[in-house]
Order: structure tokens, then C-alpha cells, then sequence
């Protein structure tokens, strides 16, 4: 959103709480709909070159071990998407943004309540580590401030929750000896009681997400006992990497996967976009994907208006939710019922949607029909200004 508005003369500050882009784990899986955005942004041979991101050739899905999809790009014979790394990525959009006067950045800086009249929100307070405040005014703030975030509740905004099926465990994994355990892209692996999601990094490690029925595991405070359960479930082939690998210094971190929704976007002089508007769980890689996508749909509505001192108001916040509901909508539903066969649903379900039935749409067509709207997107996203 920086990045855009930047891009076409607005001045913007932004408010991180993290020192630097270094982050909290998260998705880096990246769809065929935000490659081509991130192409026409000219940023795509950066990412490649710099090892901001690497390929991602398919995405694998194994049940019992046994392998029952494989996705490919739109049309069969391209990359299934990107893997980007998000640190890397975002520190090179902040240093290059830094490059201009109109962007000021305040990292390190958690931004805690608003302070405003009863039509306009004036300006946000943000603190530092050693808990000193500033304001920082503004004519419009973009919360993207991510799940969970305490800013909602600041606003009085209200949520409905879409799903909850399972939590994870990501865990960092060093790169293996036998090259065949990397995936070129992403793995799935699923049992019914289990799943295993992992990818390669632009390090060339396996980041690799244990999800569980009973997560309690998971939560398991004892590292030995943590890794003995973790062995008895990890596919075979990836035992000796566990073993060696998965040690008490391994980066790790317990994830609580929540899909849920603003009833309204937006409020006063406020939008919320990305996870902060509604946020994704990791199945089929979405949440990064539609946060870029609300981004350019707010910049094609806010950069005209912006560029001309001209307020903006909830019409226009109105009308940027309204062209993007509809993608929201159909992604969270579909991660929701997807999400439920790969481990809430009763294992006997999980076995015959991923071993018959999914064959069977494949053989009919559906699947690549559904896909295609997973990959591309829903609705038609363009930049309307300068990108
Ligand atoms: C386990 C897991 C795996 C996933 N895998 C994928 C995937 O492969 N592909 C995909 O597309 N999506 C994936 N997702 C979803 C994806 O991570 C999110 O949807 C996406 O990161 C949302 O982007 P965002 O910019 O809205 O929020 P975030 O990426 O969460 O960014 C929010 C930022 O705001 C900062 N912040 C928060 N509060 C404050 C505050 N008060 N003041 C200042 N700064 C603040 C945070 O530090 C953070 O940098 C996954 C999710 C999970 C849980």
C-alpha cells in the first residue's frame, strides 16, 4: 500500500512494531494472481535475482504418503507460484521507499489507540519499546496490521469468525542431505489425524507446519516429547532430517489459525485491509495474496482523491470493501471447506474426499475450474495508476 501510494506522489507514514522486517513465522506460498501484479510492478527479476523469493515449480498433495494432486500453474506447463520471503522482500520495499522524501517509517513502534473528534480520527498513538509516545497525525489511516489485531477492538469494530479447524507449529528445518526431500514448491502431507505442510525457503531450508488433531502436542512444553510425537507422525522419508535437524535451537513457533471477518471494513477515516479486515488460515495460500490485492484496490480508489486533496470518504471506503468481498467471500469459504477435510472432519471423510472424490472432480473438471479461481483470483484486479 507504501509502496503505491509512494509511488504516486502521496506522502505516507508508516508504523511497524517490529525494529525491522525480520518477522514472526508466516506464509511466503504466493499465486499466479500476485506473480503477474508483482511482474507489472517491475519487482519480480529483483526478487528472483536477489533471493528475495525463489520459483515454487508445484504444489504436492499426499495422503497415506500416497500422492493425490499435483498442481501446476494456470496452464499446466508454468510455475505454480513464488515463494517469497517476506523479510527480504519487504526490507528491499522500505529501503527503496526510504529513498524518498515522501515516506517516513516509524519501526519499532507499536501503534496502541486513536485519538480524533467525532467524525475524523486525527491521529494514532504509537509507543516504543521503552513505552515513550508519540502522535502521529494523518488524514486517512490503512490499518494492516494483521491477525489479532488489538486495533479492531480500539475502533469498536465488529468481527464474525468464519473457521477454526486446526493450530500449527511451524518449525524451521536445515537443508537436507537428500536433495529429493526438498520440495520444488510445496508439500502437503495429510492423514486425517495429522498434516504436514512444508516448503522450501529462499535459504534453501524446509520451513515445515505440523498440524494436529490433538494439538495439545503441539503445545507440549517438553522438547523431547515434542520430537518423539513429531517423529512417530512426520512422514518416514523426512525422519533422519527430524532427528538430526529438530533440535532445542530449532526455530519454532506455536500459530493459532483463525478465519474470520469485519462486518464493515471501515470506519470514520479508517480502512482495514489484509488479515486485519479478514483474516485468512494458511490452506491454499491466500491471506498474502488477497492483502496485496485489497492494496491495490484502496490505492486505485484513494490515489486520485489523495492526489487531489480531496477527502475520502465512506463511499469511497464503501465502494473498495464492496470490490473486494466478493474474492473474500468465496477464498474464506473455500478454506473453510478445504480446511476441514485436510483435519477437522472424521478420518473415514478426509479419506474418501481426498482419495475418490477428488479424482473424480478431477476427471470431470471441476477441480481445475476451482483452481483456476484459487490461482488467478476471483475478480479482476488491475492497477489503475503509476505501479
Ligand atoms: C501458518 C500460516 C501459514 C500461512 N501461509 C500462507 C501462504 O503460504 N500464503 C499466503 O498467501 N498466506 C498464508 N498465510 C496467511 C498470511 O500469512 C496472512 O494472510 C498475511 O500475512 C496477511 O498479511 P497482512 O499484511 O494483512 O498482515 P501481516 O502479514 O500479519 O502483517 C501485519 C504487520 O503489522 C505489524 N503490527 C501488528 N500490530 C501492530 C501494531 N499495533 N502497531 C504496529 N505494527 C503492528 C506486524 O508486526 C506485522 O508486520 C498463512 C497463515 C498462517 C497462520
Amino acid at each position: 500500500m507504501a509502496w503505491l501510494l509512494v509511488k504516486n506522489g502521496i506522502r505516507v507514514a508508516i508504523i511497524e512494531r517490529h525494529p525491522d522486517f525480520s518477522r514472526e513465522f508466516r506464509g511466503e506460498g504466493i499465486q499466479a494472481s500476485v506473480v503477474k501484479h508483482l511482474d507489472e510492478l517491475g519487482l519480480m527479476d529483483q526478487i528472483l535475482k536477489k533471493g528475495m523469493g525463489i520459483r515454487a515449480e508445484a504444489a504436492r498433495v499426499f495422503f497415506d504418503n500416497k500422492p493425490v494432486a499435483v498442481l501446476k500453474g494456470i496452464d499446466g506447463n508454468t510455475d505454480f507460484g513464488l515463494i517469497l520471503h517476506q523479510e527480504k522482500f519487504l526490507a528491499h520495499l522500505h529501503e527503496k521507499l526510504s529513498e524518498s522524501p515522501l515516506y517516513t517509517s516509524y519501526l519499532g513502534h507499536n501503534a496502541t489507540q486513536f485519538d480524533g473528534k467525532d467524525e475524523k480520527i486525527v491521529s494514532v498513538r504509537i509507543a516504543d519499546k521503552q513505552k515513550k509516545e508519540q502522535s502521529i497525525s494523518a488524514d486517512v489511516f490503512f490499518i494492516t496490521t494483521g491477525r489479532g489485531t488489538a486495533l479492531r477492538k480500539k475502533l469498536g469494530m465488529k468481527s464474525f469468525k468464519v473457521a477454526t479447524h486446526w493450530n500449527i507449529l511451524w518449525i524451521l528445518l536445515p537443508e537436507p542431505e537428500q536433495k529429493e526431500l526438498l520440495p520444488k514448491g510445496f508439500r502437503a502431507y495429510l492423514n486425517g489425524d495429522s498434516l504436514f505442510i512444508m516448503y522450501t525457503n529462499s535459504e534453501g531450508m524446509i520451513q515445515l507446519a505440523w498440524g494436529r488433531r490433538d494439538e495439545n502436542v503441539l503445545k507440549q512444553r517438553d522438547f523431547d516429547q515434542r520430537k518423539s510425537a513429531l517423529l512417530s507422525e512426520i512422514p518416514r522419508q523426512y525422519k533422519t532430517l527430524i532427528e538430526r535437524g529438530y533440535t532445542q535451537a530449532s526455530r519454532s513457533q506455536f500459530l493459532k489459525v483463525e478465519c474470520d471477518r469485519l462486518h464493515q471494513w471501515h470506519k470514520k477515516n479508517v480502512l482495514f485491509l489484509g488479515d486485519a479486515a479478514h483474516t485468512m488460515t494458511p490452506v491454499a495460500g491466500q491471506g498474502i495474496n488477497l492483502a496485496m490485492r485489497d492494496s491495490i484496490v484502496a490505492a486505485n480508489h484513494c490515489i486520485p482523491l489523495l492526489q487531489n486533496n480531496h477527502p475520502i470518504d465512506q463511499i469511497v471506503f464503501h465502494n473498495i470493501e464492496k470490490e473486494r468481498i466478493k474474492e473474500v467471500k468465496m477464498m474464506q469459504k473455500f478454506q473453510q471447506k478445504f480446511g476441514y477435510f485436510m483435519l477437522g472432519a472424521p478420518k473415514w471423510q478426509s479419506k474418501i474426499f481426498f482419495l475418490i472424490l477428488l479424482p473424480v472432480l478431477k476427471k470431470v473438471g471441476i477441480q481445475k475450474r476451482m483452481l483456476r479461481k484459487i490461482q488467478t483470483g476471483v475478480s479482476d484486479v488491475r492497477f489503475e495508476h503509476k505501479s
